[in-house]
């Protein structure tokens, strides 16, 4: 089987770890701080704050801007399920505007009709690696007094209007073990505000200033040195880590983009992309529907999946939520969650390997 993700640590890798195994120090310390620094380097942020995942990252942010109950949060209807259970946990009610099936992000014409009087928080999700269109959403927050909440988890290193993303207001990531940068469980928020940054710091910390000096009721979100010394050594290898991939995606697109019924993702101008998933739509048009097609990958050996098969509000567990507002759904998010199959992308396939990929392809979408 060819694995969608590949988990791979090396030798820079094992030394830090063993570095900080051998120094005692295992929390919160040097490495954090290191961390932070990379983190601040990759995005341009003036301030980066380490957490233990990228969830409690979407948790502290949505905290920190002080909601309050019956305040509201907007995001795509299509993420990973992580991005609504940080708003519920955060208290907020979180609301759906729908996504555009070019790059699978917020559709800025599709935001307006649903920030109403409660609305905060707009939150977009830079899905698979590619940025969501920040320019109009942004220009809208500032005319509605929104602060902005990037959901990076899947986009370090990329790029919008040619600058990397992160400091639209707050930006997480997520360094869970498949991510792009990985230390196993990890996140991080960036932000060039002070204020915001600052309250992060003790929001991770049981809210605690000086030692045993509460401020506010906070939590204990912190990143151990341990995880952090996973990540450290990946930064130098990030630039690396996008050309191979963007080099694979280019590869499937020469060989897959004129099939008819498939539809290969775009890069859309001025952005870069940081390829974490590259993620086919298997459209009405195709003789063969997604679900046999995804089958015939996984026969043929490679480890092709669906991210995500539902809107991310289409599960019993939120049908009822109170505080999950669905209005009238979104058209778009739903049909993409039934047409996408991703297909392995990541930086240790090989050149044989992406070849039986796009062999596999080539077979699976013609009629039996
Ligand atoms: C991975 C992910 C998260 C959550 O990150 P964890 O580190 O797993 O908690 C949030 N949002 C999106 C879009 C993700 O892909």
């Amino acid at each position: 089987m060819i694995p969608i993700t590949v988990v791979q640590c090396g030798p820079e890798e094992e030394a830090l770890v063993l570095q900080v195994l051998r120094s005692g120090m295992l929390a919160q310390g040097a490495m954090v701080q290191q961390f932070e620094q990379h983190c601040c380097e990759m995005t341009g942020a003036r301030h980066a704050v380490a957490v233990n995942n990228g969830t409690t990252a979407l948790v502290a942010a949505l905290e920190a801007v002080g909601l309050q109950p019956g305040d509201e949060v907007v995001t795509s209807p299509f993420t990973f399920v992580a991005t609504l259970n940080a708003i519920l946990e955060a208290g907020a009610t979180a609301r759906f505007a729908d996504i555009r099936d070019t790059d699978f992000n917020l559709d800025p014409a599709a935001l307006p009709a649903v920030i109403g009087e409660r609305t905060r928080v707009v939150m977009p999700v830079h899905l698979y690696g590619q940025a969501a269109e920040m320019a109009p959403i942004a220009a809208l927050a500032a005319e509605r007094g929104l602060a902005i909440v990037e959901d990076a988890a899947q986009a370090h290193g990329a790029h919008y209007d040619g600058r990397p993303i992160g400091t639209y207001g707050q930006a997480t990531f997520s360094f869970y073990a498949t991510k792009n940068l990985q230390s196993g469980e990890g996140g991080v928020i960036t932000t060039d505000d002070d204020a915001l940054a600052d309250r992060l710091r003790l929001l991770r910390n049981h809210g605690m200033r000086a030692r045993y000096q509460y401020e506010f009721p906070g939590h204990n979100y912190r990143l151990t040195d341990l995880a952090a010394a996973v990540a450290i050594p990946q930064f130098g290898r990030l630039e690396a880590i996008i050309a191979a991939r963007t080099a694979n995606a280019a590869y499937y697109g020469q060989h897959l983009a004129a099939l008819p019924g498939v539809v290969t993702p775009v890069t859309l101008p001025g952005r870069r992309h940081a390829w974490h998933q590259y993620t086919l739509r298997i459209t009405a048009e195709s003789p063969v529907p997604r679900d046999t097609v995804l089958q015939r990958l996984n026969d043929a050996g490679v480890g092709a999946g669906v991210y995500y098969p539902r809107a991310v509000y289409d599960y019993e567990c939120y049908r009822q939520h109170p505080r999950v507002i669905v209005d009238g759904g979104c058209p778009v998010g739903e049909r993409v969650a039934a047409e996408v199959i991703s297909l392995p992308v990541h930086q240790h396939l090989t050149e044989a390997q992406r070849e039986q990929v796009v062999a596999a392809v080539l077979a699976a979408v013609v009629p039996a």
